[in-house]
C-alpha cells in the first residue's frame, strides 16, 4: 500500500511539475494556480469544518484579509515578497483569533451567522477604507521580481506548487498528530476534551488561527496570481464556495480539499462548453451505471433501491442533450451537481472512496495506524502522582449546588481516601451526577469547597483539575465517536507529549518516539479493558457496553491519582459484571482511588470499601457496606426490600 501510494504521488508530482513544458498555455497554467491557492485555503476550512465540526462562513473574510495584507505591503508599503507573504499568513491568524471569540461562545447555525456577519464586515471594510484599500476601484499588485525579471505565470506556478507542497506538508502532519486528535475530540464532544485536560478554549483558538494563517497564504498567493483584487472578490458566494468544495471533496482529508478546489474552478469551464459537457455527462452515466450493474450482481442492493438516482441520471442525459445552449443554465447544473453529490455522498467523494475500499478490505487500515507489537506491561500504568494508600485524596466540603430553586446538592461533604474505592449510592435524582459534575469542575458550585491532594481545585477549570489527576467516565457516555478506539485513548494521553510546532510538523525523532510511545500506552490501556481487538473500531461503532469500557481506558489514559465512575455497569451484560468487577479491584491495586456511582448493590457492596448515600442532595449516611446495609435511612430512602444484598 505504502510503496502504491508513493509510486502515485511521485508520478502525480512529476505530471505537475512538467506541466507546463508539455501544455505551456497560459489560460491552463493558471487555473491549476487557482486550484492551488484554493487547495492551501481548504487545507485549514477542513481545520474548522472538518476536524472540529464547526461551519465558518468567514473564509472568503480572512481570504481578502491575507490578499489585501500581501498587496498592500507590497504595493503600498513596497516591502519585498518575501515578507509580504508572512505578513499575510500573521495578519490574518490574528484575524483568525478575533473569530475563534464567538466560536467558544456559540456553535452549529448561531456561529455560522456570526462567521457570516465577520465576512460581510471585512468586506465592507475593505470597501470603505480607501486610504488604505483604494475602496471599490481595487488595488493592482504587480507579480513580484525573481532575480533580474519580474515573475511570470509560469514562475508563479513552481512557486504555488511548492507552497502547496509546504502547506500539506505542515496540515497533514499536524492533524495526524496529537494536536489533529485534539481538534477531532472537539467535534465528538467538547465536555470529554476539557476532561481530558485537553482543553477546549485553546484547541479552538489553535484550530481558527491555523486555518485562518493557511487563508491568509492563500489570499496573498492569490493577489499576486490575480494582479488585482477588488472586494467584490470576496463576497459570500465565495464562503459558500469554499465550504462546497470541503463537502463535495470530502471532510478530513487533504485529497478532499485538493479534489474540491479542483471540482469548483475546473467545473464552471467545463460547463460553459456544450461538447465538453455532453462528454462529461455520458462519462459520469457509464460509470454510475457500471457500479450500479455491480451493486446489483454482487451485492444485496435491489434495482428499486437505486431507482432515484437511475431516474435523476437519465433525466440528466436527457437534459444535457436536449439543451442548446449551455452558458445560460450553467449555475442551475452546477448546483444540481452538488445536491447531488451531497444527498448521495455525505462524506464527499473521497470519503466515499475509502467507504469502497473498506467494503472491499475490511480488515484494511492505514498503514501507520497499525501497531505490530505491544507486549511492554510497564507503559500500562503510571503510578499516581499523589497520595499514599489511606490518606485523604479529595475534600469536599460544604458543596451546595443551587440550578434556580432546586438545590442538587445541600451542604454535602465528601472525603476520599488515596487509594481506596468510594461508593456513591443513592436514588435517581438525589444528585450524584451533579456531585461528580462539580468535582471535575463542569460545574462551579454555589458554596463549598473542594481541595484535591492538599491543593484547593475550586474554581480551577476542567482540563486543569483533569490534569492534577483526576480523571472519569460520564453517564451519558461521551465518547470522540468519528474517532477509533485507539485514537480515543490516545486523546487521553495528550499530556504526556513534550514537543514544539516543529517536532510535529518535521516529524523528529522526539515525535516519532513519543508518538510511539503513546500508541503503546493506549493499546495496553485498551487490551486492560478487554478490547484489544477493536483498536482500529470507530467508537461509535462498538456496542453500548463496550463504548463505556472504552471511556474507563481513556480515563486511566491520564494517569489519575482519583477515577470517578459514572455508572460503569449501565449498559454492560450481567454476565460480564464481575469482569468489570475485576477491573475495578485492579484499578485500586495500582494506587488508584475510585468513586463509584451504581445502582448495582452486588457491585456497590462488593468492591466499596466507604460508601455515602445522597437523597434528595443531601448525605444521609456514610460507612462501611455493612453498615450502609443496616442503616434504616438508607433502607427507607433507597434500597427498600433489597437491603439484604450481601457483599460479595
Ligand atoms: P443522579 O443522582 O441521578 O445522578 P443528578 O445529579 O443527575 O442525579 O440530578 C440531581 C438533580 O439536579 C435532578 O433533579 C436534576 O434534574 C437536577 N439537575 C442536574 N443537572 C442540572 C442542570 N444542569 N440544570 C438544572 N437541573 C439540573
Ligand atoms: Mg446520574
Amino acid at each position: 500500500m505504502k510503496i502504491t501510494r508513493l509510486v502515485f504521488s511521485g508520478l502525480l508530482l512529476l505530471g505537475l511539475a512538467l506541466f507546463p513544458l508539455l501544455l505551456p498555455n497560459p489560460y491552463y497554467i493558471h487555473l491549476l494556480v487557482v486550484i492551488g491557492i484554493y487547495a492551501i485555503l481548504l487545507f485549514g476550512l477542513d481545520i474548522v469544518v472538518g476536524y472540529t465540526g464547526e461551519i465558518s462562513l468567514g473564509h472568503a473574510g480572512l481570504f481578502g484579509i491575507g490578499a489585501y495584507t500581501a498587496g498592500i505591503v507590497f504595493t503600498t508599503v513596497g516591502a519585498p515578497f518575501w515578507l509580504a507573504l508572512p505578513a499575510a499568513i500573521a495578519v490574518t491568524a490574528a484575524f483568525g483569533a478575533v473569530l475563534a471569540m464567538p466560536a467558544l461562545r456559540v456553535t452549529g447555525p448561531y456561529l455560522a451567522m456570526v462567521t457570516l456577519a465577520f465576512g460581510t464586515i471585512v468586506q465592507i471594510l475593505i470597501n470603505e477604507m480607501d486610504f488604505l484599500t483604494r475602496g471599490p476601484q481595487g488595488l493592482q499588485v504587480l507579480k513580484p521580481m525573481l532575480l533580474e525579471h519580474r515573475m511570470t505565470v509560469v514562475d508563479f506556478y513552481y512557486f504555488t506548487l511548492a507552497s502547496v507542497l509546504l502547506a500539506l506538508l505542515v496540515v497533514h502532519h499536524t492533524l495526524k498528530s496529537y494536536i489533529g486528535r485534539s481538534f477531532e475530540a472537539l467535534r465528538g464532544s467538547p465536555v470529554a476534551c476539557d476532561c481530558m485536560g485537553v482543553s477546549v478554549y485553546r484547541s479552538k483558538v489553535l484550530a481558527f488561527v491555523m486555518s485562518a494563517g493557511f487563508a491568509g497564504l492563500a489570499g496573498g498567493l492569490y493577489a499576486f496570481s490575480e494582479e488585482y483584487i477588488a472586494p467584490s472578490s470576496f463576497n459570500f458566494e465565495l464562503a459558500i464556495l469554499f465550504l462546497l468544495a470541503v463537502t463535495l471533496g470530502g471532510r478530513k482529508t487533504r485529497s478532499g480539499s485538493v479534489l474540491g478546489a479542483a471540482i469548483v474552478v475546473l467545473l464552471p469551464n467545463l460547463l460553459s462548453d456544450i461538447d465538453l459537457f455532453r462528454q462529461l455527462t455520458v462519462l459520469i452515466a457509464c460509470l454510475v451505471a457500471i457500479g450500479a450493474g455491480y451493486a446489483v450482481l454482487r451485492t444485496r442492493t435491489t434495482l428499486r433501491q437505486l431507482t432515484v438516482p437511475l431516474v435523476a441520471l437519465a433525466v440528466f442525459v436527457i437534459f444535457a442533450f436536449t439543451l442548446e445552449d449551455i452558458a445560460e443554465h450553467r449555475l442551475s447544473i452546477f448546483g444540481l451537481l452538488i445536491l447531488g453529490v451531497v444527498y448521495y455522498l455525505p462524506d464527499g467523494i473521497v470519503g466515499y472512496l475509502r467507504a469502497l475500499v473498506k467494503r472491499f478490505r475490511p480488515q484494511w487500515v492505514p498503514a501507520h495506524e497499525t501497531i505490530a507489537e505491544h507486549g511492554d506491561a510497564a507503559n500500562v500504568w503510571s503510578a499516581p502522582s499523589c497520595g499514599a494508600g489511606g490518606e485523604p485524596l479529595l475534600e469536599a466540603s460544604g458543596i451546595v449546588m443551587q440550578f434556580g430553586g432546586l438545590k442538587a446538592l445541600n451542604e454535602v461533604d465528601l472525603q476520599v481516601a488515596a487509594g481506596r474505592i468510594h461508593g456513591l449510592i443513592g436514588p435517581n435524582g438525589s444528585g450524584k451526577s451533579t456531585m461528580m459534575n462539580v468535582l471535575t469542575g463542569i460545574y462551579t458550585p454555589t458554596q463549598g469547597d473542594i481541595s484535591f491532594a492538599g491543593q484547593s481545585i475550586g474554581g480551577c477549570t476542567s482540563s486543569h483539575i483533569a490534569l492534577r489527576g483526576v480523571a472519569r467516565t460520564f453517564q451519558n457516555v461521551q465518547l470522540f465517536g468519528e474517532m477509533t478506539a485507539i485514537e480515543n485513548v490516545m486523546v487521553g494521553l495528550t499530556h504526556t507529549y513534550e514537543l514544539t510546532l516543529i517536532d510535529v510538523v518535521l516529524r523528529t525523532g522526539r515525535y516519532r518516539r513519543q508518538e510511539h510511545e503513546a500508541r503503546v500506552s493506549a493499546a495496553n490501556l485498551l487490551d486492560f479493558v478487554g478490547l484489544g481487538d477493536m483498536h482500529n473500531e470507530e467508537a461509535r461503532h462498538l456496542p453500548y457496553g463496550k463504548q463505556r469500557l472504552l471511556e474507563i481506558a481513556r480515563a486511566l489514559a491520564l494517569s489519575p491519582s482519583l477515577l470517578l465512575l459514572d455508572e460503569p455497569a449501565a449498559g454492560i451484560p450481567p454476565a460480564d459484571l464481575p469482569e468489570l468487577t475485576a477491573m475495578i479491584r485492579k484499578i485500586r491495586e495500582h494506587g488508584i482511588a475510585v468513586v463509584l456511582i451504581e445502582h448495582h448493590m452486588d457491585l456497590v457492596m462488593g468492591v466499596c470499601d466507604r460508601i455515602s448515600v445522597l437523597d434528595f442532595g443531601q448525605k444521609i449516611a456514610e460507612g462501611a457496606a455493612g453498615e450502609i446495609q443496616s442503616d434504616p435511612r438508607v433502607i427507607a430512602a433507597y434500597l427498600g426490600g433489597e437491603a439484604t444484598a450481601q457483599p460479595a
